[in-house]
């Protein structure tokens, strides 16, 4: 079972190679207090169905495990924002079945990239997305997990890296399940929300335009490209455009202190993780 923690919830995305169980002990091992992960391979559309043994092995795993916050992070070969339907339906289905694992597993929230608009216009791709989630939320139990639309850097023809759009859709749904917003420290910025020079700005933009209500996780990632460049490249923390300072302001803002806050850095190395969660944690006042 998860556990209420007094203590901040921080964690990285890890690895489910060898079981479900491998990335809950990886968390323990790097004192983690939450976690994400794929539920299956990020780059296929092949879900094996979990088995009663591999679901036995995760819970003795949460078991032991001080993790107050599980996420799974949908596959990113998912575009619901898509004006193809075929392509939308088998976004939509792919949808549901992660949205199916991610109840099996008792995860907490599950973490999707709305998607692309590629030849259509940004306008229809909202349309698009909050429709298919009210199909997706139809065919899904109510209840949890949270869905989460995750804020994007506008690389290519992805949509929603604007607040106003995530918004737009957020207003167009009737959600049976909760739904909110995972902000990407590495995306707004990149998107063209100056998180570095204007910290309390952005926050304060984010919770006027979408809401802070609304906003239920955190990816912590420094950004390898500059400001509104739309280009989405993670960076350690510290060692990109963000910078340390930028990190201290968001790891001791009290508004977003009950907020599990999530590394996607790079992994160059075997300790890279370790380093980063060294970093963030430093930085706590
Ligand atoms: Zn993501
Ligand atoms: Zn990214």
């Amino acid at each position: 079972m998860k556990k209420s923690l007094s203590q901040p919830l921080l964690g990285a995305h890890l690895s489910i190679a060898g079981g479900f169980e491998q990335a809950i002990y990886a968390a323990r091992n790097l004192g983690c207090t939450a976690v994400q992960f794929f539920s299956k391979s990020n780059r296929q559309w092949h879900a094996p169905a979990i088995t009663d043994e591999q679901l036995a092995r995760y819970h003795e795993a949460l078991r032991v495990a001080p993790l107050g916050y599980v996420a799974i992070h949908a596959s990113y070969l998912i575009n619901i924002a898509s004006g193809d339907e075929t392509q939308r339906t088998k976004a939509r289905n792919a949808l549901i079945t992660e949205y199916q694992r991610a109840v099996t597993l008792d995860v907490d929230a599950l973490i999707v990239h709305p998607g692309s608009y590629g030849t259509g216009t940004i306008q229809a791709s909202l349309a698009h997305v909050a429709q298919e989630l009210n199909l997706v939320f139809q065919e899904t139990p109510a209840g949890n997990p949270k869905l989460l639309l995750e804020t994007m850097a506008g690389q290519g023809t992805n949509t929603c890296f604007t607040f106003e759009q995530l918004a737009t859709i957020l207003n167009a749904v009737a959600p049976t399940s909760p739904i909110g917003v995972c902000l990407d420290t590495c995306h707004v910025y990149a998107a063209g929300y100056d998180l570095k020079n204007n910290y309390n700005g952005v926050i304060t933009l984010f919770n006027s335009i979408i809401g802070l209500n609304n906003l239920y996780a955190i990816h912590l990632n420094d950004s390898k490209k500059g400001l509104g460049t739309r280009v989405d490249r993670h960076e350690h923390i510290g060692e990109g455009q963000l910078g340390l300072a930028t990190f201290a302001a968001l790891m001791n803002d009290p508004r977003l202190a009950h907020l599990p806050k999530i590394l996607e850095t790079p992994k160059d190395t075997a300790d890279d993780d370790a380093r980063n969660l060294k970093t963030i944690r430093d930085l706590l006042d």
